[in-house]
């Protein structure tokens, strides 16, 4: 991507490619150690984790399973509501499986708080959460995110998966997309 036609539409960077990479790694050697001689599924949310999902999949020394879900919370504009309805689905049945959810960032809390009790249900060997992002002064709900990559603030963010009307998601850093883009 060509970045100086971006520029003005990013107020700043808040964690640049570097930063994101090395965190990926010291993520994904942490799940290596954690699930030495266990089985590994790793479940990514659509869209918004493909990004973490292809870097930390890579970066993990072992084999892992991949599969995909797709979900849209219910609410007005850019909040969320908790109450979730799935566009897409899990291609294989979960029972006994140690699944990871990999998500690009936990703002309320509410997706994952209802995504992680909703594939416990499914009989899940076990459910951890690794997330890119997470933004504690936006929390409604407590969820315990095993992998945090980095806290933020209440900001906005695009980059690395994530996006503004479906842009931005090719960005390698993550920026606080400004204000004039959405106001
Ligand atoms: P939660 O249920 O935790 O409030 O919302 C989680 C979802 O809201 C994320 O998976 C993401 O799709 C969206 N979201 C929350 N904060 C941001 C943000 O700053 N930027 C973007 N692009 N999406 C966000």
């Amino acid at each position: 991507m060509d970045l100086s036609k971006i520029e003005s539409d990013i107020e700043r960077v808040i964690v640049d490619e570097k930063a994101l990479q090395e965190k990926i790694k010291e993520l994904a050697a942490r799940v290596d150690k954690d699930y030495e001689n266990k089985d590994l599924l790793l479940i990514g949310v659509l869209k918004g984790a493909v990004m973490a999902v292809a870097d930390l999949s890579r970066a993990l020394q072992r084999h892992v399973d991949m599969d995909w879900m797709a979900v849209s919370s219910y609410g007005s504009g850019t909040k969320s509501s908790g109450v979730v309805r799935i566009l897409k689905d899990l291609d294989r049945d979960i029972t006994g499986r140690n699944v990871l959810i990999v998500e690009d960032i936990v703002d309320s809390g509410l997706t994952l708080s209802w995504l992680k009790s909703n594939l416990e249900s499914r009989g899940a060997g076990s459910v951890e959460i690794l997330a890119i992002l997470r933004k504690p002064e936006s929390a409604k709900v407590e969820v315990n995110v095993k992998y945090v990559g980095f806290d933020i603030p209440p900001d906005f963010v695009v980059g690395y998966g994530l996006d503004f009307d479906e842009k931005y998601r090719n960005l390698p850093f993550i920026g606080v997309l400004a204000k004039h883009m959405y106001s």
